[in-house]
Formats: structure tokens, C-alpha cells, sequence
């Protein structure tokens, strides 16, 4: 770590310090309302290109799609709260030097700067422009896809991730015709091993989705996908009104080049076990930022809604504290995200390597609406685990995995025994 890190803020008294906070997302609004929340009393300004009011993004995939909800707005009342928000604003650059914030209405100056810029999502080569072409990121994506599902269109999803789960689901029960076409041999391949994701899989079909999985995207014209000449589907020409991409997203960073604050090759903001970032006085959280766990052994990227809720806590505590990190106040938590998807409530605790043991709690041949869960253990100790339609397990589990709980295989691997019950 730099002795510019250890130092502590330039104006120890904290009141008259003013942060900025660059994004409107989950993470930036957590973290103005955190700074508030623990008594900052000091000028906090939230910056966000969007134009609309901050809002929550897991609903854009799920009730705004089938126009069951209108908006996602955050509940929070910037106004009394003294957060200046400053919206449709792009944020082009930093001078961490100068600790000014370049925005394209003009540098902003501050004394600590938070970044949670968040991530983008991946195009499809070649299909950039193209009518007819969505991704699924923002309000105005949801606003223009809503329609599409509305016409009952015959729609192809580029990748079978969360977000290619989760939109096929909410096509299907509008009643679109959807054709699910993903590079890898199956889905999810990126998140879960093969063994977990293959009854997964099954859920596309049961739902009346055609799942084309090993399958190239060769060009995508209006009207039409069609697949590459080689592989599943060879050469296929898909009818489509309308193609969602969703293969994946980058954190929103390219903005920071030529800032000296370190990135990796994918563009995460590797911050440290404070989420301080490379500069002085510079903070990043949420999807936008890396950080190193000493729980796994390794740096994560999570780009899920609770890493964008704990995060702010921590880097809030950081600023309030002084900035040199009060013990305690590590940024070390245990993963967490949801995703609804072909009628099922899918949790994930935790994070887990190949080389980790995976154990088997309910059988999904079998389990019916009772659910089933997956127990990745490392040495006995359960490090992650998967529910599908089993929040108890998902609670408990979270737990235990927090503690860092010992299971008995036997005892864990029975549904019928509460997890908690399976501590050796
Ligand atoms: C459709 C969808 C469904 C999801 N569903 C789930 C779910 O079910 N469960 C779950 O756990 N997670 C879900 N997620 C993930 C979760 O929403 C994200 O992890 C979370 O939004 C991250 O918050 P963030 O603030 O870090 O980033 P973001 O939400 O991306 O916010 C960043 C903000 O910064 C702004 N910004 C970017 N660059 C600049 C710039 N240069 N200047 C100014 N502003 C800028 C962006 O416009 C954006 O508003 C979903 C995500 C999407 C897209």
C-alpha cells in the first residue's frame, strides 16, 4: 500500500470536506444516503449521466419489462437529505493531482471522490446499429423493449446469462416466441459448473424457449439471425423482430484513462480492502470496482445489487472515519444475488472455486416446487451455495457461511434437516 493511502484526509473535522460521487446508481445513491446516515454533514454532490431520477435496475428485467410497474425510482428524498443531485451529466475524467472531476459541464472540484460509474454491457460485433438490436441496461432499454414484448414479436436472446434468464422468462409470459442462442455448451457457463447448470438448461424448454447452446451469432441483419456455418444450428437463419443481447457486461471506467487510478485489463478499478482506489482520496464501489477478499483467496468483481448496498457502507465509514480505514471496516463481505427466472427464485451465497467440493441437496428430477439446493464446500467449511425455490436454505446458509461453519456432508445433503442443523 502507498504512504499516500495510509494518510488520513486532508481535513480530519469531516464537515467541511466535500464529496463527490461520480454515478447514480445503486452504489453512488448508497452511498450519499450512507454519508448521511452517519452523520456527514459536509456538501455531497451525486453526478449520473442518466437524465431520469436514480432508480433500481433488477425490476428493468423483470415487472417494467411486462409493464407491471411504471418506474423503479429510489425512495430517497435527496432534497432533505442535502444531496445535491446533478443529472444528464456525463463525468469525462479526473485530475486526482488537482482533485477536480471533469464533466462535460465543467470540472467539479472535490476533496474525496467516490466512483460508481457501474458497468456496461457488452455489444454484439457487428450488430451495433442495427433496427431492431436492444441491450438490457437502462430504463429507456426496458422503455423500448416493452413495446416488443407488447407485439407479442418473434424475438432471438443473444447469451444465456442472468439477464438472457430472466428476459426470456418475462418474453415467454407476454407470450413472444423466443429462440435462445448461446456461445457456450450451456448456460450460465461463466457462473456454475456444468452439472448445476444442466437442469437449468431444461428450464428453457419447459418454459417454450428454444435453447440453441454452442451456437455462433454469424450476423445479425434486420429481420434475422443468422448463425454461424459451423456448430449447432449451422447456418441458420432465425426470424426476428427484435434481438436482446445480453452477453455480459464491463465496468463503466474507460472514462478514467490517463487518471494514473489503476485498472485491470477488464477495466475494473482495483480498489483495495477499503475500496480506496490507487489515488489519493478516491474511493470506487459497486459494479465499477475490484476488490481482494481475504474470506476466498482472491479479488472479486461482483456485479450483483447487494455488493452495490454493502460497499457504499464501508466506503461512507472510510470518509466519516477519516479515511484511514478504522479496523473493522474492511470490505470483506459474502456475495449475495437473486435472479427470478422461469418461475423460480434462484439465490447465490458466497463465491466458489473449481478445486471446491460440491455437494448435492435435493435432487432437481425430483424436488418438484419443494426446490433444491447446491453446497460448495472447501476442507468442510461451506464457502457458496445455490438455491433454487429454497430461501431458507439461502438464509441460513449465509449465515454459516459468514461464521465459516464446518457442515456434515451426510446431515447438509438431507433436505428434510435444516441447514443450520448440519454444523459438524
Ligand atoms: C436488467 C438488470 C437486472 C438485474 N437484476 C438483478 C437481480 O435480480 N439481482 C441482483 O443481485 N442484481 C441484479 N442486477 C445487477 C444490479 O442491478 C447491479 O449490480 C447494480 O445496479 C450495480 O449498481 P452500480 O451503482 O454499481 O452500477 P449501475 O447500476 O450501473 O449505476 C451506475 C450509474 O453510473 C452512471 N454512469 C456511468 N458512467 C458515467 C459517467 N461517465 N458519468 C456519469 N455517470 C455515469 C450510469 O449511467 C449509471 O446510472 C441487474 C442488472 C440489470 C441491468
Amino acid at each position: 500500500m502507498s504512504e499516500q493511502r495510509q494518510r488520513p484526509e486532508r481535513s480530519p473535522e469531516g464537515a467541511a470536506r466535500r464529496v463527490v460521487v461520480a454515478g447514480a446508481g445503486m452504489a453512488g445513491v448508497q452511498t450519499a444516503v450512507a454519508l448521511r446516515e452517519r452523520g456527514f454533514t459536509g456538501p455531497v454532490t451525486l453526478i449520473g449521466a442518466e437524465p431520469h431520477q436514480p432508480y433500481d435496475r433488477p425490476p428493468l428485467s423483470k415487472a417494467i419489462l411486462l409493464g407491471k410497474a411504471e418506474g423503479s425510482a429510489f425512495d430517497v428524498d435527496f432534497e432533505a437529505l442535502g444531496i445535491e443531485l446533478r443529472l444528464g451529466c456525463e463525468v469525462t475524467g479526473v485530475r486526482p493531482g488537482a482533485h477536480e472531476l471533469d464533466t462535460e459541464a465543467g470540472p467539479v472540484p472535490y476533496d474525496v471522490l467516490v466512483i460508481a460509474t457501474g458497468a456496461e454491457p457488452v455489444t454484439l460485433p457487428g450488430a451495433e446499429g442495427v433496427p431492431g438490436v436492444h441491450l438490457l441496461r437502462t430504463l429507456d432499454d426496458a422503455a423500448r423493449l416493452r413495446p416488443v414484448l407488447e407485439q407479442r414479436h418473434d424475438i432471438v436472446v443473444v447469451g444465456a446469462g442472468w439477464i438472457g434468464a430472466e428476459f426470456t422468462t418475462a418474453a415467454r409470459e407476454a407470450g413472444c416466441a423466443v429462440t435462445v442462442v448461446e456461445a457456450a455448451d450451456r448456460p450460465l457457463a461463466g457462473a456454475l459448473p456444468a452439472e448445476v447448470t444442466a437442469p437449468m438448461a431444461a428450464w428453457y424448454a419447459e418454459y417454450g424457449a428454444e435453447l440453441i447452446t454452442g451456437a455462433r451469432v454469424a450476423s445479425v441483419e434486420p429481420g434475422a439471425v443468422l448463425l454461424a456455418a459451423d456448430g449447432p444450428g449451422a447456418g441458420r437463419r432465425i426470424a426476428a423482430d427484435a434481438v436482446v443481447v445480453g452477453i455480459g457486461a464491463r465496468p463503466a471506467t474507460s472514462w478514467l484513462a490517463g487518471s494514473g487510478i489503476a485498472r485491470d485489463p477488464d477495466g475494473a478499478i482495483t480498489a483495495d480492502d477499503r475500496l480506496r482506489t490507487s489515488a489519493p482520496d478516491v474511493y470506487a464501489v459497486g459494479d465499477c470496482a475490484s476488490f481482494p477478499s481475504a474470506r476466498y483467496g482472491a479479488r472479486l468483481l461482483v456485479h450483483h445489487w447487494d455488493n452495490a448496498l454493502q460497499g457504499p457502507r464501508t466506503v461512507a465509514a472510510a470518509i466519516v472515519g477519516g479515511g484511514d480505514g478504522a479496523p473493522g471496516e474492511v470490505y470483506d463481505p459474502v456475495p449475495y444475488f437473486w435472479s427470478e427466472q422461469f418461475g423460480r427464485f434462484v439465490q447465490y451465497a458466497g463465491h466458489h472455486a473449481a478445486a471446491d467440493t460440491l455437494l448435492w441437496r435435493g435432487d432437481p428430477a425430483e424436488a418438484g416446487d419443494a426446490g433444491w439446493t447446491v453446497l460448495w464446500l472447501r476442507d468442510g467449511v461451506l464457502v457458496a451455495l445455490l438455491a433454487v425455490g429454497r430461501p431458507r436454505d439461502l438464509a441460513q446458509g449465509r449465515k454459516l457461511i459468514q461464521s465459516g461453519a464446518r457442515l456434515a456432508p451426510d446431515r447438509a445433503a438431507d433436505p428434510s434437516v435444516p441447514l443450520k442443523a448440519a454444523v459438524a
